[in-house]
């Protein structure tokens, strides 16, 4: 059964066993996690960071950007907004193979090492690519 609303709750740990139509959010370790809204049962993880998740708190939660689950059976595609789940096409395989690779790439650039401009930097890196 599709879950229309999350309901947001606060841990340290996220835990083994989540309950479905909860969102359990780790501040400390910067991630959510929540059962798929379409009732699968698939354990979604939605890290927070500059290149994956932005969770919004004003007593609600918002993710974004949406949730797309292309890579599970169920392929369900949804927003979290202000707890309420807004459920958007089903993802296609294609799209959510392109979207995997464009943040996969957008991840590679947000953390790529600035380039290298000291002669010890450069050294180091010669090094570590040789040896
Ligand atoms: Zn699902």
């Amino acid at each position: 059964m599709r879950i229309q609303e999350l309901t947001p709750v606060f841990v340290e740990f996220v835990p083994t066993d989540l309950a479905d139509g909860d969102i359990y959010i780790s501040m400390e370790y910067a991630t959510a996690s929540h059962l798929c809204a379409c009732g699968c049962a698939v354990r979604v993880v939605t890290p927070f960071g500059p290149a994956d998740w932005v969770l919004t708190f004003d007593g609600t939660v918002t993710l974004s950007p949406s949730v797309g689950n292309g890579q599970f059976p169920c392929r369900s595609h949804y927003l979290i907004r202000s707890n309420r789940v807004v459920w958007l096409p089903p993802m296609q395989r294609r799209i959510a193979q392109e979207a995997h690779r464009a943040d996969t790439a957008g991840r590679a650039s947000t953390y790529a090492e600035p380039p290298a401009t000291g002669f010890w930097d450069r050294t180091i890196r010669w090094f570590r690519r040789h040896f």
